[in-house]
């Protein structure tokens, strides 16, 4: 029987051992076996060839996984050096490996390419152990080996697919990105890795995910929820400072594929994919913006002449209803004194007269201010607002030697508000800086505009380097009429009153930071949940 007599020259046991071990033809006919009988039996019927050879790889035993996977029956095998088994295609140095490792009488593990007797070549995925004797040194090796042909086969064409996956993605003119359901970067390729040099952030599609959530709302859970997809979702990225706004339009497809986590092995889960493409329509939007700025020019200068207009009248009224409420005082005071019945009726008359004719033109004045146009209520986002106010005030920053820090965050929340009331607040605001920055002498002309979001409200922060406003004049100049340029110019007076009430009509609130000492820090708030009212 070949496997005893493999072990009987592997073994240094006697014939009395090896009949004590149950080697013996006799005692292999018992019908309990013995432990070395089964394991030598376990040996012969394992599913993974084992070959045990000398110190020279000459075969001294094989076992029946060794013929089906070599095609070599044992009688061609014993006797015979392991290299019968090498197709001769295994770089040299790998057997160097392989010997230099036995050597050190460690265990050795590889892939070699071997040839089936018949069949041609296949992957081996071996394993050598050195079998030591009692004085430490290798008498014999034993090889374990499997035919990992189809297995690597399968590898490779994963790996050739995976391949081919990025070099398809990779050629696609527009930014794409796999995202994993932990919104982790799975596959991306290289028009999105120069976004990250462009926008000048590590990940940018944090804040693509943060700008589409913000854009689409429900409609984005909604979506992911049902594994759907969708298109022309268009996000404005602010970058701040003296970088334009880019602009996208986003697609993105849901998708849910196995799970390979070990832990999956036996209960499949699914794991969510996202797919997005970014395709930068920063060119189309910019003329749009062109064409946009160009009709706001018309409207903000149509509604300023009416604003003037207000204000020149309201100034009128003002003016004229001091000596109509003192001709009011006097008419009270001689009635109370007995009026007519003490000669005053002459005099009487002629106040009353003169009243009746100062309340008529408070009334025809008050006709004749024009009306404000009525605002539609629409979601507003501030950073375009004040990017559109930055826009149409360029010649006037450039021409007064102004830098513009410009420092909105990329991912605002909308309010709800009157897009022209606010564009026009934020002018006033704007141009009142530039105006207080003009008598600046040597020192730096800076305006600094920043948005940030918390919780349900928006801050906007508007800084210049300017003379500031002193602390007791700071709730006094948001009162109608009231001036620190000493009444001269048109609307004096009339500007911050405006911006107090386009900010009251929106529910937020306006103040002048008294902290800041290097100019004047105007504060402004407003609440993502507040509807504008007129
Ligand atoms: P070889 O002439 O055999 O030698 C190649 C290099 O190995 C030379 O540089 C030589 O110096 C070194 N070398 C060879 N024999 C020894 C040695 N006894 N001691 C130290 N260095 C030595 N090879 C396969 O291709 N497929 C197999 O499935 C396979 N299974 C093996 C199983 C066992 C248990 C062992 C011990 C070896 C196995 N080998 C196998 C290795 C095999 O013995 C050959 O070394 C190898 O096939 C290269 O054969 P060769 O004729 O090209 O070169």
């Amino acid at each position: 029987m070949r496997l005893e007599k493999a072990f009987a020259a592997l073994l240094p046991i006697t014939d009395a051992g090896v009949d004590s071990a149950g080697l013996s033809e006799s005692s292999s006919e018992n019908t309990t076996m013995t432990p070395l009988r089964l394991f030598m039996e376990a040996v012969d019927q394992s599913p993974v060839a084992i070959s045990i050879t000398d110190q020279r790889a000459n075969i001294v035993y094989v076992n029946q996984a060794f013929t089906r996977i070599t095609g070599y029956m044992p009688e061609e095998a014993l006797g015979r050096n392991e290299s019968m088994l090498s197709d001769k295609i295994t770089p040299q140095r790998v057997y160097e490996d392989l010997w230099n490792t036995l050597a050190r009488k460690q265990v050795w593990q590889g892939v070699l390419i071997n040839r089936h007797k018949a069949k041609g070549k296949y992957l081996a995925d071996l394993t050598i152990a050195p079998m030591l004797d009692e004085h430490g040194e290798a008498t014999h090796y034993i090889g374990i080996h499997r035919d990992v042909t189809e297995f690597y086969g399968l590898e490779q064409r994963v790996k050739n697919q995976k391949k081919l996956i990025e070099t398809v993605v990779d050629s696609i003119p527009v930014a794409t990105v796999l995202l994993d359901g932990e919104d982790k970067v799975v596959l991306d390729n290289q028009v999105y890795k120069g976004l990250t040099s462009e926008l000048g952030v590590a990940e940018p599609i944090q804040i693509f995910l943060g700008l589409l959530r913000e854009e689409m709302g429900e409609y984005w859970a909604a979506v992911k929820r049902k594994g759907k997809s969708f298109r022309n979702h268009e996000v404005r990225v602010d970058l701040g400072g003296r970088r334009a706004p880019r602009w996208f339009s986003c697609a993105g497809t849901w998708f849910a594929e196995s799970d390979i986590g070990v832990e999956t092995y036996f209960q499949q889960r699914q794991q969510t994919y996202l797919l997005l493409t970014l395709t930068d329509i920063t060119q189309q939007k910019r003329q749009q913006e062109e064409i946009r700025i160009t009709a706001l020019k018309a409207i903000m200068a149509d509604e300023e002449r009416i604003q003037s207009l207000r204000e020149t009248l309201s100034g009128v009224i003002h003016q004229v209803q001091a000596p109509v409420n003192m001709l009011s005082a006097a008419v009270s005071t001689l009635e109370r004194r007995g009026g007519e019945g003490n000669g005053n009726a002459a005099l009487l008359g002629l106040l009353k007269q003169a009243l009746d004719s100062g309340r008529d033109t408070v009334a025809t004045l008050q006709n004749c201010m024009p009306e404000q146009d009525s605002a539609k209520v629409a979601p507003v986002n501030l950073n375009q607002v004040l990017h559109e106010v930055l826009i149409l005030l360029t010649p006037r920053l450039l021409a007064g030697g102004i830098v513009v820090d410009w420092q909105p965050t990329p991912v605002l929340p909308t309010v709800m508000a009157m897009e022209n009331r606010l564009r026009a607040m934020f002018k006033q605001l704007l141009e009142n800086a530039i105006d207080a920055m003009r008598h600046n002498g040597s020192k730096p002309r800076e305006l600094r505009l920043a948005t940030h979001p918390e919780a349900d409200l928006i801050h906007v922060v508007i800084e210049d380097s300017g003379p500031g406003i002193p602390p007791e004049l700071r709730t006094k100049v948001f009162e109608p009429f009231f001036s620190t340029k000493g009444g001269a110019g048109r609307q004096a007076g009339m500007g911050l009153a405006m911006v107090q009430d386009v900010v009251n009509s929106h529910a937020g609130m306006i103040m002048i930071d008294p902290e800041y000492s290097n100019g004047c820090r105007i504060r402004l708030q407003f609440d993502t949940h507040q509807s504008a009212g007129n």
